[in-house]
């Protein structure tokens, strides 16, 4: 086994912009530099917000900067039995619930504690008899992970830790203790995705046998529920490597929900692969 595996995660629900090629540069330099293997998986679970145009535009931007990477590429669509199986694992040891809340009254439940954050949701499962009931009606749920049950289980989050070899927002280093209230009860799975990232992540991160898990500072929270999640399915942990993020000439980061020129049309106007990995700092 190699001592070295990375990845570059992308989810075709756009196309790719400097933010995503600092992001696959990162990772496919420090396997070259560890003489490791460079991973690229297509994180396509929400087919509604991913399109397949997406997708060859992710293989044609990585192409073009002149990276390489194993085949076949990992589709994370097409092995949706991989994540179900992992979320019966936890629906069987009690540690996830069926959630009823609509989006509307997750947020009323949140404003009224005391740190109300939209994602901090703790709820717990409701009364058999109710449950039975509002299945019999079709009502549409959403499988939470339960912190409670999860504590029980794992006798505590105390001893619970990543390494952090980046850097975290707020310069986080080194072993970071996880935190999982700042998740909440999080989402696992919906009626229409079927899995969410947080559990597909960590079933493909182990699945694949990444050791570095190397990725923007936006994801340094999530890894928190990660790590539980990891913890709680007996699966590895990974060393994880958080980058800055790259800003605009606005100071707004790059994203793909902004107009930030997407690397499709920065090569359209002529710019080559080159002066971009100068410019991102990989000569
Ligand atoms: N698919 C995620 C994204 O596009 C990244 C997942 C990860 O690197 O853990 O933001």
């Amino acid at each position: 086994m190699a001592a070295f595996v990375t990845r570059f995660a992308p989810s075709p629900t756009g196309h790719l912009h400097r933010g995503h090629a600092y992001s696959a540069l990162s990772a496919w330099t420090a396997a070259q530099q560890a003489r490791g293997r460079f991973i690229l998986r297509i994180e396509d679970i929400d087919r509604i917000r991913c399109r397949p145009e997406y997708e060859a535009g992710v293989f044609e931007d990585l192409a073009w900067l002149g990276l390489s990477w194993e085949a076949p590429v990992r589709r994370q669509s097409e092995h949706m039995e991989d994540y179900g199986r992992a979320l019966r694992e936890l629906a069987e040891r009690g540690l996830v619930y069926r959630c009823f809340r609509t989006r509307k009254e997750i947020a009323q439940a949140t404003l009224s504690a005391p740190h109300g954050r939209m994602d901090a949701f703790r709820g717990g499962p409701l009364a058999a008899a109710e449950e039975a009931r509002r299945l019999e009606a079709g009502e549409p749920f959403a499988w939470r992970l339960s912190l409670e049950a999860a504590e029980r289980a794992l006798g505590g989050f105390e001893r619970l830790a990543f390494v952090e070899e980046g850097e975290g927002p707020g310069g986080e280093r080194g072993e970071v203790r996880v935190r999982p209230e700042l998740g909440g009860d999080v989402v696992l799975a919906r009626k229409d995705v079927g899995v969410a990232y947080h559990l597909a992540v960590v079933v493909d991160d182990a699945l694949q046998a990444i050791t570095h898990v190397i990725r923007g500072q936006d994801l340094f929270e999530a890894t928190h529920v990660q790590r539980l999640l990891q913890a709680l399915l007996g699966l590895p942990a990974p060393v994880y490597r958080h980058h800055r993020l790259l800003m605009g000439p606005d100071g707004k980061r790059f994203a793909k929900r902004d107009r930030s020129e997407t690397l499709r049309e920065l090569r359209a106007r002529g710019m080559t692969a080159a002066r971009i990995r100068e410019e991102l700092g990989f000569v």
